[in-house]
């Protein structure tokens, strides 16, 4: 049985940072330091984790970021004009807004209300019109980490079948349209499968790299995958394994049962998460430099 190569997106990360250093210094002899301005609208503690870890790594690299912590009961008028402030505060080059949000907020007037040469994440449809036009501004932060796997560890899509399973803003749609692309290290056939695919596993098992972006625990098994493809593990799943902390962490693919089977894979923890970070660092020193003009 051959084994089955991880991609480590803490390797890769790593050389983003690295590669990156430069560019800060440049911008802080320019006095100017990158930064951003993360919202999190009430207590989920998924979202609480999330925004930590990404404030965290800006706080190591000497960079600037600032947590809005807002209750639950935020209004979306309160919310609305939080996000005006920091549109028109030049302390900050990037704006997040965590999601998910509360229900009787309208998620897509925020994404709408932020900044386009602000919104690091990429989400606003300005950024994702761009993006599916071949003309990008900032590439959301997932796809495009998952990319810099791709070309990290030599994995060229160009020619070959990749199927992404799930279609959301976030990650599904950008990721097939990145991968799409006509140009260099892209320009793979794209499949993108969601919740009304008609038999999803006949077309995974097509892929030579699998994308798997579904939020559904060890979804994917040994049945969805032919030997050898790339499996690209995107879901943070939490399952309960009556340990102290009460939970632990999984992908969309059953790791074990695929061990062996795939040519290689992104570990999770530590294959798509670290380079999510990454990522919307290098999207913020990005606006930073464009601040610069
Ligand atoms: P969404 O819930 O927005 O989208 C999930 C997609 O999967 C939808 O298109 C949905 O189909 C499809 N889907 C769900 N269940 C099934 C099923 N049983 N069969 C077929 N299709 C299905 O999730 P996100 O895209 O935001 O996130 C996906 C996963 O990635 C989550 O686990 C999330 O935590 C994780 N994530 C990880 C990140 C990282 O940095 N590693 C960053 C962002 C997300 P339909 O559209 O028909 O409803």
């Amino acid at each position: 049985m051959a084994e089955t190569r991880i991609l480590s997106g803490n390797v890769v990360s790593d050389a983003v940072y690295t590669a990156l250093e430069s560019r800060i210094q440049f911008l802080k002899e320019s006095s100017v330091v990158p930064g951003l301005a993360a919202v999190i609208v009430g207590e989920n503690p998924a979202s609480q984790v999330y925004v930590r870890n990404k404030t965290r790594k800006f706080s190591e690299l000497q960079l600037h970021s600032e947590t809005i912590k807002l209750p639950h009961e935020t209004t979306q008028a309160v919310l609305l004009d939080r996000i005006v402030a920091l549109n028109n505060d030049p302390l900050y080059h990037g704006i997040l807004v965590q999601l998910p949000l509360p229900d009787h907020i309208n998620r897509a007037l925020i994404i709408d209300s932020i900044a386009v040469h602000k919104d690091v994440d990429g989400f606003h449809p300005e950024n994702l019109g761009r993006l599916t036009a071949g003309r990008p501004r900032y590439v959301p932060c997932t796809p495009k980490g998952i990319m810099r796997i791709l070309q990290h560890y030599d994995i060229d899509p160009s020619g070959k079948h990749a199927v992404v399973l799930g279609r959301s803003n976030i990650v599904g749609r950008p990721m097939s349209i990145l991968l799409s692309q006509k140009q260099k290290f892209s320009n793979a056939t794209t499949t993108i499968c969601h919740s009304r695919t008609a038999d999803l596993r006949a077309l995974a098992k097509q892929a030579d790299i699998l994308i798997a972006a579904l939020g559904v625990p060890e979804f994917v098994d040994q049945s969805f995958i032919k030997e050898g493809v790339t499996i690209i593990d995107v879901g943070i799943n939490r399952v309960d394994d009556g340990s102290e902390k009460g939970y632990k962490l999984v992908g969309d693919v059953a790791f074990e049962a695929v061990q062996g089977i795939a040519g290689s894979i992104t570990p999770v923890p530590g294959g798509v998460g670290p380079m999510t970070i990454a990522m919307l660092v290098e999207n913020t020193v990005e606006a930073a430099e464009n601040s610069l003009g």
